[in-house]
């Protein structure tokens, strides 16, 4: 018998006792539910029932409720066991929360039988280098093509997750469809259906602690609304399909290991977006990364007609084109792309719980959503089964033809130089590798390029079949199409917003603060293969001493030592300035471990650290120091074991909160306290050394309120130290706060407006315009005629008076760094700073504040990426980092959040100087 897999009232247990319940005058309105009244997922489907439905599993139709992550799993478990044949389901790491990040691996007997098989083929036809003759044809003649359906990276976009659920049932249960046994003979389907479980349980917890009566569909119904930060995000409050190059998170870093091992030819990354939004598939929007291919565009394409063409079938609407740009490659719609594979991203109105009201007054019903995605996965898996071998071709073809072009272009390799700091440099290597891109350590010397490199520096070849993906992460620019910006310019300069819908600038080097020198010609060097998972380990130079350890400072290792030896309990002193000892030049900052003051085991506790932390540890025996503070000088500074607090929840920025929550706690292993910002005007502060402000994402003026602004006043007068980030640093400058003598700057005119404006005779002088509204008020109403000569007359003329900049989409910035400060110890004297948005502020006089580090140079300013040519010359010399001394305390102001993403390594030192660094100047002022 055909049953038809279709849903009733889906809520039953809801409907039915609101049918109880309900008084006579709501009668007229009928019941809201999860479902629309009948839902028939797939048209005609005949369903084994052999094969568990989510409703026997779980208790539910599918679509009628959201499935929390143990029943995703338990669900997959349950149809594998019925169908261990076609399906396997494997673990593939875990989140933050100690959940299981699982996937199901769905094909036909033969393939399942041969899965190994099929992922040692996939990685030959990766490898065209390791091809013998005729192999690449025999393999795509003989496999299939991996398909890749990724769910719910974003864990407030529910429907993905339950679609995926309906995905497989369907792929196992269908009977008698021949498009589903193709599919089963010709891909094998890998579905990864919850990315982000952590992220998933918080929404569906709120969603489900918020319910009433029945679903309630109001965009404000508790339910729907998400208390902070949401459930976008994971544990640390990462957007992870921001995270795929850098891979900062587990998740990630599990999931892009996952796809290297099975090397898909297609990826779908499936989300949902708002509720009154239909269905995007591609093409996506302009600006397209240059290193995509023209391939890989017409394969999405192909696929995207299908799942246009089914879409029509089944009366669902859609659109293309207009949003979601293919410039960034760090989402999951990016990057599998730079392995090979034609990569897409699909996004459903999402009901945010179980039914939405849409602005035009329908419902959107949590089982529609469902639908959609699951239509769109399977018209996708679809296209692959008809165009297996063109998809396997084009793969191939793709890593044949970048390792042909890294051979034939200008550049052929880069070479990441040890020094001089070797454990960024190592880092760098790491986060290639995790790429999947070849990564060689250098055993000797060489000369490359015109230069000499030191041992243990990296070569990375471009002849390799990750080259293009090699490109967008090494070069310092990836160019946007000319006839992009341009139009942006113009968007811009009108007052409209630009189309650009994500950072314009990742280069590593350049977040990393550490060269990458490409070469002209390719560099063979004998060593090893950096690994995905591979740690230097740090060491201890000399015999153990009893004078004690030194620890130049200047890398990220060495300031994992400080905090880990902070913990230990160890004594730890930091030096004003830079001094020589032994031949050895330490620069300021370096670490002194005091070996008068502890205990008889401290060598081997010295080495565990240097171990752990990477750090290159040197030990004194003889402490005559040649030049500088010797290490019993007042310049030596007590390192205190701070206590930090960071402000959390309402109204704080959350992705600034939880980055510079992860930076402290997981990257330097650094426990935080968590306040809720709305304690901060009452709180007892004082258990608290340093107190970081991150970016505001509502007011902080409104829910600190005056009695919180004098609380942290009084807080840093009596020592604290207190750092704002971004736009933390805005309301730490706010009137009425004024801890930072910072002010923001209103938009610069723009130099055209003003070389015509005085061509024609009119004054250039910024008042003019004012003195003209000032005239407006005049009882005639009437102001000066005004001749416009150019159209920069004309934008000159409608511009706002007093507009701040315009806001950038994201760039790197060159800033430059004041040395003889104790905030910039050890720091590089240039760094790269990440810039988005529109606050700049004006130059603060030195003795108002000290600006540790300012923009550079207007010719120098922009590191990469898409800057506005008059912020260019706005930015150019304004303050990046100022600190100012206040009673005891001492107030940190970062302009730009030096925590981004946890992808601007390049700061981690200056962020951690202002933290312990801080510390000990108020500490040492204080004890004075
Ligand atoms: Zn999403």
């Amino acid at each position: 018998m055909r049953s038809k897999f279709t849903l009733g009232r889906a809520g039953i247990v809801v409907g039915s006792l609101l049918c109880a319940v309900a008084p006579p005058w709501s009668a007229a309105r009928a019941p809201i539910t999860a479902a629309a009244s009948s839902v028939e997922y797939w048209p005609g489907a005949d369903y084994d029932p052999s094969i568990p439905s989510v409703r026997r599993v779980l208790g539910f139709e599918v679509g009628a409720e959201m499935a929390r992550a143990d029943q995703v799993s338990r669900y997959f478990e349950a149809l594998t066991a019925a169908a261990p044949q076609r399906m396997r389901t494997f673990e593939y790491g875990e989140s933050w929360e100690g959940r299981k990040l699982i996937y199901g691996v769905i094909s036909s007997e033969r393939n399942i039988a041969r899965l190994e098989e099929i992922k040692s083929a996939m990685a030959k036809l990766a490898d065209p280098r390791r091809l013998g003759p005729g192999e690449s044809a025999a393999i795509i003649q003989s496999m299939p093509a991996v398909v890749w359906l990724s769910h719910s990276v974003h864990g407030n976009e529910p429907g993905t997750t339950d679609a995926a659920l309906l995905t497989a049932y369907h792929l196992l249960a269908s009977r008698g469809d021949p498009r589903v046994a193709k599919m089963l003979e010709e891909t094998v389907i890998v579905v990864l259906p919850l990315q982000n479980p952590d992220g998933r349980e918080r929404f569906i917890n709120n969603n489900r602690a918020a319910r009433g009566l029945e679903p309630d569909p109001s965009p404000l119904s508790a339910e729907r609304d998400e208390p902070w930060p949401g459930g976008r995000m994971n544990h640390y409050v990462f957007d992870m399909n921001r995270d795929w190059f850098t891979q900062t998170q587990p998740e990630m870093r599990a999931h892009v290991g996952l796809m290297l091992e099975w090397m898909p030819v297609v990826v779908a990354d499936i989300h949902e977006m708002g509720a009154n939004q239909t269905f995007f598939f591609p093409p996506e929007a302009d600006p397209l990364n240059p290193h995509l291919t023209s391939k890989q565009l017409s394969n999405v394409e192909l696929i995207a007609r299908n799942n246009a063409a089914w879409f029509d079938k089944v009366g669902l609407r859609y659109f293309n084109r207009e949003i979601f740009d293919g410039f960034f490659p760090g989402y999951g719609s990016g990057w599998p792309n730079y392995q090979g594979a034609s990569a897409m991203v699909y996004e459903q109105g999402s009901s945010r719980g179980l039914v939405a009201r849409r602005s035009d007054g329908s419902l959107l019903h949590f089982s529609d959503t469902v639908k959609s995605q699951f239509i769109a996965s399977l018209s996708a898996v679809e296209v692959v089964a008809n165009n297996r071998s063109r998809f396997l071709t084009d793969f191939a073809n793709y890593r044949a033809t970048s390792v042909a072009e890294g051979q034939r272009e200008p550049v052929k390799a880069y070479v990441i130089p040890e020094a001089p700091d070797a454990d960024m440099a190592a880092r760098l290597a790491v986060t290639l590798a995790r790429n999947g891109i070849e990564v060689r350590r250098a055993e000797a010397a060489f000369a490359a390029c015109g230069r000499r490199f030191e041992a243990g520096s990296y070569v990375v070849s471009a002849a390799q079949p990750t080259k293009r993906l090699i490109r967008t992460l090494l070069d310092e620019k990836t160019e946007m199409k000319a006839g992009f910006v341009k139009r942006q310019e113009e968007r811009v300069s009108k007052g409209l917003p630009d189309e650009i819908y994500d950072v314009t600038a990742w280069s590593l080097p350049l977040m990393f603060n550490v060269p990458a020198v490409a070469c002209n010609n390719d560099t063979i060097v004998k060593g090893m293969l950096v690994a995905r998972d591979w740690q230097p380990s740090g060491t201890v130079i000399g015999e153990a001493s009893s004078v004690g350890y030194l620890v130049p400072w200047g890398s990220t290792a060495s300031a994992r030592f400080l905090t880990a030896a902070l913990r230990a309990g160890l004594p730890v002193k930091s030096s004003n300035k830079e001094f020589t000892l032994g031949g050895v030049r330490y620069p300021a900052g370096s670490l002194f471990v005091d070996g008068a003051r502890t205990s008889e085991n401290l060598a081997s506790r010295v080495l565990e650290l240097a171990r752990q932390s990477g750090a290159r540890v040197t030990a004194v025996s003889d402490s005559w120091v040649t030049d500088g503070p010797s290490l019993g000088s007042p310049n030596m500074l007590h390192m205190p074991l701070p206590r930090v607090a960071l402000v959390w929840d309402e109204p704080t920025e959350r992705y600034s909160a939880g980055h510079a929550r992860f930076v402290l706690e997981r990257q330097f292993g650094y426990p935080v306290t968590l306040i809720r910002a709305r304690r901060v005007s009452a709180a007892n502060l004082d258990g608290f050394d340093v107190i970081v402000v991150p970016g505001e994402g509502g007011s902080y003026a409104a829910t600190f309120g005056k009695r919180g602004a004098d609380n942290l006043k009084n807080w840093v007068q009596r020592g604290g130290v207190l750092i704002g980030l971004g736009s933390g640093t805005r309301y730490l400058a706010e009137k009425g706060v004024e801890l930072l003598p910072l002010k923001l700057e209103n938009a610069l005119e723009p130099e055209a407006a003003k070389d015509s404006g005085a061509k024609a005779g009119a004054s250039a002088k910024p008042d003019s315009a004012k003195s003209d509204s000032a005239k407006a008020d005049d009882a005639d109403s009437r102001v000066d005629a005004k001749e416009l000569v150019t159209e920069a007359d004309l934008q000159k003329a409608e511009r706002p008076l007093k507009a701040p900049p315009r806001p950038v989409a994201g760039i790197l910035a060159r800033a430059d760094v004041e040395d003889e400060h104790w905030l910039t110890a050890g720091v590089a004297s240039r760094l790269n700073v990440l810039v988005t948005g529109n606050d700049i502020y004006a130059p603060v006089r030195f003795n108002d504040a000290d600006t540790v580090a300012r923009f550079a140079a207007p010719d120098q300013v922009l590191a990469s990426g898409v800057l506005w040519e008059e912020n260019r010359r706005q930015l150019a010399f304004k303050p990046f980092v100022v600190s100012k001394s206040t009673g005891r305390g001492v107030v940190i102001g970062f302009t730009a959040d030096p925590n981004f993403r946890a992808h601007m390594a390049g700061l981690n030192l200056i962020f951690i100087n202002a933290i312990f660094r801080g510390a000990a100047v108020t500490y040492d002022a204080n004890t004075q």
